[in-house]
């Protein structure tokens, strides 16, 4: 059975304070889903115990801290921040018990930059570790790793971790390496992703747009039925910014549910 993900973060507690009780509760009414919580780098124990209370015991997977938050594992100098922002994630895997972690590659073109990654994440020595596919350039200019299935694929054998597949990301590198979409994503999905983001977006322009289903031209039932396992975990990724309502997001989880085949 695939299970759909509602996305929180762990500063949500702060700056949207009904919302990961929101979440959880409509996913503990249904069977089907869990909750990634993306961890800030400010999270605090205290913190990861109130957000205990208001997710009960709907399943948990964690997403690490990201590029905006200052982790880079292709970046030597970033060594040690980067190993305490996994830390800081394993921490918050444990406490919920999570099967899964999901960290995004590095940022740089170039083979010096993936091996960088390959050699950090090989140090964070963690079998619940999964990599994240990125787009070729963030929003047009930053050079990012890990945008082809081939490099996933190579950061994969390198290191011993597994694969979180970004439609989104991947659609967003596509279309920048003038790649083929339903290549790409075969090309992804025939790494065995066990988590997935999914988003609706523009197919014509390579910005990761986070807009909710039905908003965009993602043909999104042929993505689930064709590019995702049956027993996947699907996160929706289907906000950008803060949203205090839970209820797009249930909206999207029944769009989902709505375009899956049996
Ligand atoms: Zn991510």
């Amino acid at each position: 059975m695939r299970k759909f993900g509602f996305k929180v973060y762990s500063s949500n507690l702060y700056d949207a304070p009904e919302l990961i009780k929101d979440c959880a509760k409509y996913a503990s009414s249904v069977s089907d889903s869990f909750i990634e919580l993306m961890i800030v780098p400010s999270c605090t124990t205290a913190d990861l115990k109130k957000i205990k209370e208001q997710i009960g015991d709907v399943e948990v997977r964690i997403h690490a801290p990201h590029d905006s938050m200052g982790f880079d594992p292709g970046n030597k100098e970033l060594e040690k921040q980067n190993k305490e922002l996994v830390v800081l994630s394993q921490k918050a895997a444990d406490f919920f018990n999570a099967k899964t972690i999901v960290v995004h590659a590095g940022l740089g073109h170039g083979m010096q930059h993936i091996d960088e990654t390959v050699r950090q994440f090989k140090l964070f020595n963690d079998s619940r570790i999964l990599v994240e596919n990125l787009p070729y350039l963030d929003y047009g200019t930053t050079p990012m790793h890990g945008s082809t299935a081939d490099e996933i694929s190579y950061i994969m054998q390198g290191s011993g971790c597994g694969f979180c597949f970004d439609f989104s990301h991947a659609i967003c590198a596509a279309l920048t390496l003038n790649i083929a979409i339903d290549v790409q994503l075969k090309n992804f999905f025939n790494l065995k992703p066990t988590v997935y983001h999914m988003c609706d977006g523009d197919t014509n322009q390579a910005n990761d747009l986070h807009m909710h289903f039905g908003a965009g031209n993602f043909p999104l039932s042929h993505f689930l039925n064709d590019f995702t396992d049956k027993d996947a975990y699907i996160t929706i990724e289907t906000s950008m910014g803060i949203e205090q309502d839970a209820n797009p997001r249930i909206q999207d989880y029944l769009y989902l549910k709505s375009v899956q085949k049996a």
